[in-house]
């Protein structure tokens, strides 16, 4: 799915500091980390909220998850969190999925 131009998670996927880098996928840092690291993990693909992930090809949607498992790693986390917050009931308030990766020490929150 195209990038949309309004879409701020999109303009981080094609501008931002990433702190981790493979094809489809971007990691950068929260601007207003929660946890010692907190990172976040945005697919390229534009897609609203994870309630959408069927329409990732089965392919993608395991190379995401293994993404998630290597930014951790990359940030040399063990021991972490994993959230996705969906719809604004969550509190989810930026409506292009993306996974945080949150760690480095208690509370994570
Ligand atoms: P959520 O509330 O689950 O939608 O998560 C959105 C996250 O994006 C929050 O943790 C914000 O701190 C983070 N965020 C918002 N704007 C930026 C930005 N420009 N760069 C990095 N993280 C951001
Ligand atoms: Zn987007």
């Amino acid at each position: 799915m195209a990038s949309r131009p309004d879409c701020l998670f999109c303009k981080l996927v094609a501008e931002g500091d990433h702190v981790h880098k493979a094809e489809g996928f971007v990691a950068i840092e929260d601007i207003n980390p929660k946890a010692p690291v907190h990172l976040l993990v945005l697919p390229e693909r534009h897609v609203d909220t994870f309630r959408d992930v069927g329409q990732f090809p089965a392919e993608e949607a395991k190379r995401m998850l293994d993404f998630v498992a290597d930014a951790a790693r990359e940030a040399e986390l063990e021991d972490y969190q994993v959230v996705v917050n969906v719809g604004p009931g969550a509190g989810q308030t930026v409506f292009h999925l993306h996974w945080h990766v949150l760690g480095g020490g208690r509370p994570f929150e």
